[in-house]
């Protein structure tokens, strides 16, 4: 990991959770989480768990899937991957599936389609689930901002044939992803361990980032001399590979990279992000992301300029990050980026091709919206700081 990167690019506090003690505490109820919609398969990433789940539907080259225009770009590598064409279909204004457009582009080599629920908010997933039924498609459910948002009653990822997670998104993981199926057995699918090199750098990258914010201050003296070792040995590794253990050890996933690698299918999460999924306490996650996003849409009420882009938190569900709608997004980008607020633009660039010919409401999200987090491990004066520089910057 390098270190002198990351402090330069680091942001005042941090854009993910972080681990610390408190990331374990009890006391909150449970909620709904994706592990719990059917059978399971713990992997690198979010966009290898599609892949994966792609091939189980088994999509193959001639095929079509259909994407949606507002994406993330990790979510379109694996659909060339399997040989098969993306075909990009309409969201309205609200980032709401325009399942009417998406019969428009319905083919006889269409295969399935991909539903995202944006930034923890559920689509209506029952209308989805109708229209793969009437359609014969399979219904791939993108639960990447919404391991824990329930809907109606059921556990996130229920509606989809099969669903994806990724834990970094909600967990202090380096990384992680979910394959999960109610409706199809995952029996098939076996995973091999990702190497003890990768075990380690998941391992000790999860604690430099919490040491990176302060989280774990006791810990982090005590791991002195081993992280001194470590950096050491790592030198060594790196001269001994020529500089590629550094891209080798771990999926680039982990470092914000966009890229597809193929060589992480069908390996398995890091022993440190399994033991993290099973004892950080998801009742807390739930919660304070909860009381985080109300708290951040309170301190927006009122500014010129700018309005969430979901007003209201509907119960169970779980939010990823807080998306506001910016009148003018780029001046309000720059100044909260140069504050240190770990501002970030979901789907600010979309894959090559796709524009406001293929969707305006894509491209309008696409720029206007920029989100600020809302994870469980951010501190009060840490969120009281975020809302005033809000206030600040868009005054
Ligand atoms: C992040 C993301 C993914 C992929 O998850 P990774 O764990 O980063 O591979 C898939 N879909 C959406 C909507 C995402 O935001």
């Amino acid at each position: 990991m390098n270190i002198t990167k990351m402090t330069e690019a680091r942001p005042r506090i941090p854009i993910a959770p972080v681990l610390s003690g408190a990331s374990f505490r009890r006391g909150f109820a449970a909620p709904r989480s994706l592990l719990n919609a059917g059978q399971v398969r713990l992997v690198s990433s979010g966009r290898i768990a599609i892949a994966m789940a792609l091939r189980e539907m088994k999509v193959g080259p001639g095929d079509e899937v259909l994407v949606p225009a507002y994406h993330s770009l990790s979510m379109v590598p694996p659909v060339l991957w399997r040989g098969a064409a993306p075909v990009f279909y309409r969201v309205g204004p609200g980032a709401e599936a325009d399942l009417a457009d998406a019969a428009a582009k319905v083919t006889p080599a269409t295969r399935a389609i991909m539903v995202t629920n944006y930034f923890g908010f559920p689509q209506d997933l029952a209308a989805a689930r109708a229209f793969c039924d009437a359609h014969g498609l399979l219904m791939l459910e993108d639960c990447a901002h919404a391991f824990f948002s329930e809907h109606q009653g059921q556990a996130p990822g229920s509606f989809g044939d099969y669903a994806i997670g990724s834990s970094m998104k909600f967990f202090p993981t380096y990384e992680g992803g979910a394959l999960v199926s109610t409706r199809h057995s995952l029996a098939k699918v076996a995973l091999a361990g990702g190497g003890a090199g990768f075990e380690v750098k998941a391992a000790l990258a999860a604690l430099e980032n919490s040491f990176a914010y302060r989280r774990l201050a006791l810990l982090q003296a005590l791991l002195r001399l081993p992280l001194w070792l470590k950096d050491s040995a790592w030198g060594a590794l790196k001269r001994r590979r020529h500089g590629a253990a550094a891209v080798t050890l771990a999926p680039s996933s982990s470092d914000s990279g966009v890229a597809f690698e193929p060589r992480w299918i069908d390996k398995r999460s890091s022993m440190f992000s399994r033991a993290v999924l099973t004892c950080a306490s998801t009742g807390r996650i739930a919660a304070l992301r909860r009381k985080h996003y109300l708290m951040l849409n309170e301190a927006l009420r009122g500014l010129p300029g700018v309005r969430p882009l979901f007003g209201h938190l509907p119960d169970g569900v779980v939010p990823w990050q807080f998306p506001l709608l910016a009148d003018d997004p780029e001046p309000l980008f720059a100044a909260l980026h140069a504050a240190g607020v770990p501002v970030v633009r979901f789907a600010s660039t979309l894959w090559p091709g796709v524009n406001a010919q293929t969707c305006p409401n894509s491209a309008m999200l696409s720029r206007h919206v920029l989100a600020l987090p809302c994870h469980q491990e951010l501190r009060p004066d840490e969120l009281a700081w975020m809302a005033a520089q809000l206030r600040k910057a868009a005054a």
